[in-house]
């Protein structure tokens, strides 16, 4: 039933976790406290079965067989890029299915930066990209001669979009920027940003893997060039995702991998390559994760996003208030507008000896550099502690890490 029309107030979330099996266990004999969900999110029932049906009863390769299971396999697969389409507002034939933000983010550099890009050319990022959003861009500048820019950010852990904008030079070809830090969890105001580097002639690459988990989003309002977004942190199966990319690019753009699937005719003197977006999805996919990954679609969009964001809002208030009422606690990342996602520091404790001992209270929560290390030179540590939440949290378990975390610090501090 879908929940999405429904008044906020209304919305059973203690039932809406009991779909997610996994979040009934214990973990050393202590009921779990799943704060990881930026790192990756848990499935529900309803992703699971999608998943497990299709190998019991579809299995079997996409748009190559005449039989009945190879057209019910390419149905069920070409319905999830329908279907994550649609959640993201835009055109199916634009969405190229990957294994997660990391392809996607290298088909951009390696078939749309790599053949343009030259010496003189600038890469502009931001300061809190995750080395998703950084590395594939050393890769293109070493490769191109061209430099690579960074935009800074403010002491809350906001993008400053006047030294953003004052780096859009004239030679800024191509802007990579994360919708929502991973770190900080700041929300970046990617619609405002694109606008700004559009008008500049600035092609902009959005890494959108921790927006989706947690808003709606509307890819074509945010005016972007390229949207890159991962499977696994919005309730979907490991190794799938999506590159959205305007059309006019797609056209434009040689492709990444060469193989089956992406051809229309191969002769030994050349081949004719198939249209976007199959141009970019050369072998079998993962077709099952796929799969899976519309029946992820479609369980968020049956409770609606915004109730998604109004509950994790509610739950994020509840966990900063009781974290910034401990002493020698610091909650890195505090601008104005966030995701569930807060790191922290401990005065006296390393993070990760924190993240054991919380582990063995049944909490789990990350630490290390969560894969940022110019962010974490920019903090002046190696590492943090996250605890990252999701809609099917509850403030019962808010106050169970808050216990654990007292704890902890008494044994550490
Ligand atoms: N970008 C951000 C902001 C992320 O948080 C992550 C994953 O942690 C990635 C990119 C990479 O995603 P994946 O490993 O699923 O490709």
């Amino acid at each position: 039933m879908s929940l999405a029309a429904a008044p906020a107030g209304s919305i059973d979330w203690a039932r809406i976790r009991a779909d997610f099996p996994l979040l009934s266990r214990q973990v050393h004999g202590k009921p779990l406290v799943y704060f990881d969900s930026a790192n990756t999110g848990q499935k529900p029932a309803a992703v699971i079965e999608a998943t497990d049906d299709f190998y019991r009863r579809h299995n079997a390769n996409v748009s190559r067989a005449v039989h009945m299971l190879g057209t019910e396999a390419t149905e069920a697969y070409e319905g999830a890029r329908r279907k994550l389409a649609a959640h993201l507002n835009v055109r199916a034939n634009e969405l190229v299915l990957t294994s997660g933000t990391t392809f996607a983010i290298n088909l951009v550099a390696y078939s749309w930066a790599l053949p343009r890009l030259q010496p003189g050319d600038a890469i502009l990022v931001t300061r809190m990209e995750h080395h998703a959003n950084i590395v594939p861009w050393q890769l293109v500048a070493e490769r191109t001669g061209a430099t690579i820019k960074v935009a800074d950010i403010t002491p809350d852990g906001a993008l400053d979009l006047d030294a953003l904008q004052a780096a859009m030079t004239a030679d800024v070809r191509l802007l990579a920027v994360t919708h929502v830090s991973n770190v900080l969890g700041t929300v970046n105001p990617v619609r405002d940003i694109c606008r700004m580097a559009r008008k500049r002639g600035i092609v902009t690459v959005v890494d959108g893997s921790q927006a989706l988990p947690h808003m709606p989003v509307d890819v074509a309002a945010i005016g972007c060039d390229f949207y890159a977004l991962t499977g696994h942190k919005m309730c979907g199966p490991t190794g799938t995702g999506a590159l959205w990319a305007r059309g006019e690019h797609l056209e434009a753009m040689p492709p990444f991998l060469g193989g089956g699937e992406m051809i229309r005719e191969v002769r030994f003197e050349g081949t004719v390559f198939n249209d976007p977006p199959h141009r970019f999805e050369a072998g079998t996919p993962n077709i099952a994760g796929h799969v899976g990954l519309g029946a992820a679609v479609d369980y968020l969009g049956a409770i609606g996003m915004a109730h998604v964001a109004a509950r994790e809002a509610e739950l994020l208030a509840h966990l900063t208030g009781e974290m910034r009422k401990v002493d020698g606690l610091r909650i890195i990342g505090n601008a104005p507008e966030k995701a569930a996602v807060v790191s922290f520091l401990v005065e006296g404790a390393h993070a990760h000896d924190l993240a054991t001992l919380l582990d063995l209270e049944g909490v789990a929560v990350r630490s290390g550099h969560h894969c940022a290390h110019p962010l974490m030179a920019w903090i002046g540590v190696p590492a943090t502690c996250r605890a990252s939440l999701a809609f099917y949290n509850t403030h019962a378990e808010i106050e169970a890490f808050m216990g654990a975390l007292s704890k902890v610090r008494k044994l550490l501090c």
